[in-house]
């Protein structure tokens, strides 16, 4: 799950980390309050959205010239022009995809003075097997250009979860970055609360770019992003109060209410499969035959009808679905469950594309004779290559 930037100020905040002072808007009517709340001279309005890059995005509303979702303003009227410019437009970065996304909520916060950027993040790093830190002077820009372009200006240290944080890895951070003085001292400090926060909240990823350190030598974070991991947010009733169902896709939002592992993506074919590592395949192979799929999507072992009938559904709602694709292969999961569950959701909401059915193992015999009996305009296919071409050229012509 992932949260805005105020938000995961707030957090941040709440374990010690440097951060300015700002206040949230969620309403126009809010805005003066918000201005007036902080002293400036200098405020920042800044975009709220799930998404990075906002500096440097342009509004779809406005004019090629317009300045993008991160505004430094030097007076309070500056300042409320541009949350008046901004509030209800939507704004495109290279990370929203080209439909953008509407910014309903602002963070008005203190300009900083910035001396230098830095980039900071903290994560869970497969190959080592360890949390790490990701560390580069470059910060402020596009770090995967950075670690394309001049891959040695990233350091990783990698933190030993038994030992957590220790001052001499933090030191080893703060050298990465050459800080000194005051700024190495807070850094020091810092770096061990970021660790703590990542740890307590069971975070996925703490990205703070920029890391700023200012005129007098002090760091504070100007940027945040925290993505949470989904599975332990039970533990974390606080953090669920964060999420913005806004900044997500309904059918995403539908999928999580039935458990189902479910991902909206931008292709035409809706994909019904068990299994991640067949449903991975199935989205292989219906690219290899020139179409993409609309959705991940594993309805996993033990699928009840109710939820083989939510998942087709969900499938169905997606405008951008020209063909279905079912491929399961029977396992724990049944044919026959599978069966019912489409011809359920069939009935309940209508079939107006095209369907390609594939069912092998457990039960597959009594699978095929409901389908067959249910009068269903179902395309049957043999194997996963046979259903992958049927359903492509039922789509492609
Ligand atoms: P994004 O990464 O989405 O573009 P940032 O929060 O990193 O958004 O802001 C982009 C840039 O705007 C920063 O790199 C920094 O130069 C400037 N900026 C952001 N917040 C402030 C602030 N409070 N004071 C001064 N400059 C800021
Ligand atoms: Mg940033």
């Amino acid at each position: 799950m992932n949260i805005h930037e105020y938000q995961a100020k707030q957090i941040l905040k709440g374990f010690g980390a440097p951060v300015a002072d700002g206040a949230a808007i969620t309403d126009i009517t809010q805005a003066e309050a918000a201005i007036n709340s902080l002293p400036g001279p200098v405020w920042v309005v800044k975009s709220q959205i799930h998404a990075g890059g906002r500096g440097k995005g342009k509004f779809v509303e406005l004019p090629e010239d317009a300045k993008g979702g991160v505004r430094v303003s030097f007076s309070a009227e500056e300042a409320l022009a541009n949350v008046k410019e901004m509030f209800g437009n939507t704004l495109v970065t290279a990370q929203t995809g080209p439909a953008g996304k509407q910014v309903n909520r602002l963070y008005i916060e203190d300009g900083a003075d910035i001396e230098s950027e830095l980039y900071l993040s903290i994560l869970v790093d497969r190959e080592t097997g360890q949390t790490s830190f990701v560390a580069s002077t470059e910060g402020g820009m596009d770090i995967e250009a950075v670690a394309e372009e001049t891959p040695e200006l990233i350091h990783t240290i990698g933190i030993s979860a038994a030992a957590g944080c220790t001052d001499a890895d933090a030191a080893k951070i703060a050298d990465a970055y050459k800080l000194e003085g005051t700024a190495r001292e807070q850094g020091i400090a810092l770096f061990k609360v970021l660790y703590k926060a990542f740890v307590e909240k069971d975070m996925a990823l703490l990205e703070i770019n920029p890391l700023i350190v200012t005129k007098k030598n002090d760091v504070q974070v100007l940027d945040a992003k925290v993505s949470f991991d989904g599975n332990a947010l039970f533990r974390h009733p606080d953090i669920m109060e964060y999420r913005d169902e806004t900044e997500e896709d309904a059918k995403e939002i539908e999928a999580s209410k039935y458990d189902l592992a479910y991902i909206a993506l931008d292709g035409e074919i809706g994909c019904m499969v068990n299994g991640a590592g067949l449903a991975m395949a199935t989205m292989d192979i219906i690219k290899l035959y020139g179409a993409s799929p609309a959705n991940f999507l594993d309805v996993g072992g033990g699928a009840t009808t109710e939820k083989v009938t939510a998942a087709f559904k969900i499938i169905t709602s997606d405008p951008n679905v020209k063909g279905i694709l079912v491929n399961i292969f029977g396992g724990i999961m049944r044919c026959d469950v599978i069966a019912e569950g489409v011809i359920q959701a069939v009935k309940d909401v209508g079939l107006e594309v095209p369907l390609v059915v594939r069912l092998e193992g457990t039960k597959v015999a009594e699978g095929k004779k409901l389908i067959n009996e249910s009068g269903l305009n179902v395309i049957a296919a043999d194997d996963l290559d046979d259903a992958a071409q049927k359903i492509v050229k039922a789509v492609k012509g």
